[in-house]
């Protein structure tokens, strides 16, 4: 669909050489990757990087990786034009943020479980549990606990 029908003469120009007001060459850098019908895409990217600058860069990669590039400079350009103070690094820190909280609620509950398991194998030996639980059960995972001190003490104390 973006190169259909593109022919020398009849062809119309891709949303960069349209926004540029240029005649769109066969072999034009912008052509493969800002088709005519989403000109937004390259309207942020000339706005944040500059046509020429793009077509520099597009131009120092090898060009199975061309397409990514522009991926990632139309989201960091659309990020930019959101949050002209901090563009991408905004939506990054945010989230490096959530998994921060994540991580320190994780480590949490972790360390919750190991304490319930501990009172858990305590109850067992000493008297019946305070809680409803039936006591199978409880020996069951017991002693699933510390058959596995390994697994246990890599997956709860790598943190
Ligand atoms: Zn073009």
């Amino acid at each position: 669909m973006k190169d259909g029908g593109r022919k020398q003469g009849t062809m119309s120009p891709c949303a960069a050489c349209k926004l540029l007001r240029r005649r769109c060459a066969k072999d034009c850098v912008f052509a493969s990757y800002f088709p005519a019908d989403e000109p937004h895409k390259f309207g942020s990217v000339h706005k944040v990087f500059g046509a020429s600058n793009v077509n520099k860069m597009l131009q120092e990669l090898p060009e199975h990786q061309r397409s990514d590039a522009v991926s990632s400079m139309v989201y960091e350009a659309n990020a930019r034009v959101r949050d002209p103070v901090y563009g991408c690094v905004g939506a990054i820190s945010s989230l490096q943020q959530q998994v921060d909280e994540l991580q320190t609620q994780l480590a949490q509950a972790q360390a919750e479980v190991v304490h319930m398991k501990m009172h858990q194998f305590s109850s067992d030996h000493h008297q019946p549990p305070s809680n409803s639980s039936p006591p199978s059960e409880n020996v069951y995972q017991s002693s699933r606990f510390f058959s596995s001190p390994n697994k246990m003490g890599q997956s709860l104390w790598s943190y």
